[in-house]
């Protein structure tokens, strides 16, 4: 057992779950601290929408405020409603749409909300979002006129290509515009950057800075490093639930997609694309006792197959992240990004468990 008491081999008799992922509210901690320091003065807000991108968002928002997150942000009405209830006082802002229903609530939990354009609230702190260049939510500039009688407690936009090394250009033009939109606010804090703002555009900075992605230790610029010291937070594994040893010319799976061409040990892991594996690993690398193996054949919804070592054994721990295999590296063999691969491991308790380590 380790020191928070969880077993350092996981197996198929001592796991109620399937697979379980580990958080490390540390690496969120030190994640929190390197993004502030880059921001200062600027102040940190740590993003926790998506279930803090499938890592848990009450126990990782407590850890950023921990690490000096000046306020919390998500997506919904309702994820600020389930924080508030472990978050006594932090400041919680709702970045997506909210409808005029859900503002009682967001009062009682004293939200702040994000608006673009239309009606302003004026029951509740606003922040007013203009769209640069984003083409999503918010108000253009040009539509901007004297909505300060309101309560603008922020001004905000949001960057498209951050991370897009060839195309800085944009990002110029899109501050450029939030600028001179943003002085018509000279009391509202200014807030633009997201992870890869924060890293790459000093002058995104201003009043405040969104950070998710970096928070979890994760880049926000796809199979590239983030080129600052973070850790990732997340790992995820379980383990091998049972053997068989392929004749040459079996096959394995759906669609037969991998057929032995000798004799070839497989072993069968309960994680499927149920769990938020997607099918496209076929091919991509595990981890099983400290070897890399290759995933064979195509994922299917509760289980995968991996060419293992004939001495393997039931219950070897299988690292899917974690152990030196990045949440990058997966998302890259599935043709994704680490944002949605995190976002999608299963939440389901009955198919995988959260573990939250330093708490
Ligand atoms: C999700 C989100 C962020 C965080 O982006 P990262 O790339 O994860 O840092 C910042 N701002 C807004 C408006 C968002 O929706």
């Amino acid at each position: 057992m380790t020191p928070t008491g969880r077993p350092t081999r996981i197996s198929a008799t001592d796991v109620r779950a399937r697979s379980r992922v580990t958080v490390d509210l540390d690496a969120v901690r030190a994640n929190v601290r390197t993004l502030r320091e880059l921001a200062h003065p600027a102040e940190l807000w740590a993003v926790v929408k998506a279930d803090a991108y499938g890592h848990g968002a009450s126990p990782v928002a407590a850890a950023a405020v921990d690490a000096g997150a000046a306020a919390v942000c998500v997506a919904a009405t309702a994820e600020a409603v389930a924080l508030r209830e472990t978050l006594a006082d932090a400041r919680i802002v709702v970045l997506g749409p909210t409808a005029g229903r859900e503002h009682g609530q967001l009062r009682a939990v004293g939200a702040e909300v994000v608006v673009g354009g239309g009606e302003l609230p004026d029951d509740l702190p606003v922040h007013l979002k203009i769209d640069t260049g984003m083409g999503r939510a918010g108000i253009r500039p040009e539509d901007v006129s004297d909505q300060s009688s309101k309560r603008i407690v922020g001004v905000m936009t949001h960057l498209a290509v951050a991370d897009d090394t060839n195309d800085d250009a944009f990002t110029r033009q899109q501050l450029a515009s939030f600028e001179r939109v943003a002085a018509k606010f000279p009391d509202s804090t200014r807030h633009a950057a997201n992870t890869a703002a924060t890293i790459r555009f000093a002058a995104s900075h201003y009043d405040a800075v969104r950070c998710g992605i970096g928070i979890y230790g994760l880049s926000p610029f796809a199979d590239r490093p983030a080129g600052i010291e973070l850790r990732p937070a997340l790992r995820w594994e379980t383990c091998i639930a049972a053997l068989k040893t392929l004749r040459p010319g079996e096959s394995t799976g759906y669609g037969r997609r991998f057929t032995a061409d000798r004799s070839v040990r497989i072993g069968l892991v309960p994680v499927g694309y149920a769990d938020g594996l997607p099918r496209a690993l076929r091919g991509a690398d595990v981890i099983v006792d400290g070897q890399r193996c290759e995933i064979v054949g195509t994922p299917s919804m509760d289980s995968l197959a991996v060419r293992v070592p004939t001495d393997t054994a039931v219950g070897a721990v299988v690292t899917i992240v974690g152990d030196g295999v990045t949440a990058e590296q997966q998302a890259t063999a599935a043709g994704t990004l680490n944002y949605e691969f995190v976002c999608s491991i299963g939440r389901d308790p009955l198919r995988c468990e959260r573990i939250f380590d330093n708490a």
